[in-house]
């Protein structure tokens, strides 16, 4: 990475109220360094994102059974060999947070860390979610952090390789989503990434002509915005700027 990469990438963290910065060296595991933005640099005025209320492109069926509730759900889900990602798997990964949450996130589906703990975005992509909730939340003044969302994935099984799930597997596993998503009715979805977005959407369109736009899943609007992975080997300066200026409409939206 060059200097000016360097200084971009830090810059970004700052302006998310970020202090720590995660990383992996590449023979050992995660550790945690200080990374404190000493220079001062003025971020370029951003200009506000358009947001335009947007149909599903399908009508979805009813899929909440009578009486649903996490519970059943997971309890439904059972030891899960209804497709192939079971092979590979050490924990199915079923969500966590506040059931109750007005705000759901929803990710691609579990990493080597999610996989050993059992819980969604705990690695270094985790890590990253949690500051932009937490600090992002706290520089607009509204008191929440990210122990008061739901969050959980589109599959509930760690894919090999950590490569993007099929579309079948996607279809099987999503019947468990969109349990879940029923059960709580929060009045937002954050997708976050492409799987998560053609899991809700059923579209076709590429996750920068979406994000920042308000969907529809079920009559509940749904926010587009990059996977904290995505932002975490792009370097991209204007990609993390639009994930945060989403994240703000979005807990702005659920919030105020
Ligand atoms: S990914 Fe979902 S459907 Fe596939 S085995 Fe795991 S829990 Fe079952």
């Amino acid at each position: 990475m060059t200097k000016d990469e360097i200084r971009s990438y830090l810059e970004f963290y700052r302006d998310l109220g970020i202090q720590s910065i995660y990383l992996r060296p590449p023979d050992r595991s995660v550790e945690s360094v200080s990374a404190p933005v000493t220079e001062p640099v003025r971020a370029p005025e951003i200009p506000p994102v358009l947001l335009e209320p947007l149909r599903p492109s399908v009508a979805l069926p009813a899929l909440e059974p009578p009486g649903d509730t996490l519970e059943k759900i997971r309890e439904d889900i059972g030891d899960c060999r209804r497709c192939r990602l079971c092979e590979g798997r050490n924990t199915i990964v079923f969500g966590s947070g506040n059931p109750q949450s007005p705000l759901v996130f929803v990710g691609e589906g579990p990493g080597a860390d999610e996989d050993q703990q059992g819980l969604p975005f705990v690695g270094r992509a985790g890590q990253l979610l949690t500051q932009m909730i937490d600090n992002t939340a706290a520089k607009e003044g509204l008191a929440i952090r990210r122990s008061d969302v739901y969050i959980c994935n589109v599959v509930k099984c760690r894919p090999p390789e950590n490569r993007t799930p099929q579309q079948d597997e996607m279809e099987t596993c999503g019947q468990f989503l969109y349990r879940q998503l029923n059960t709580i009715k929060p009045k937002a979805i954050c997708a976050l990434g492409a799987t998560a977005m053609k899991a809700l959407l059923n579209t076709k369109e590429g996750i920068t002509k979406s994000r920042g736009r308000w969907h529809e899943w079920q009559d509940i609007p749904v926010m587009i915005t990059y996977h904290p992975s995505y932002l975490l080997r792009q370097y991209n300066q204007q990609a993390r700027r639009e994930a945060w200026e989403d994240l703000k409409t979005l807990l702005h939206y659920v919030y105020d």
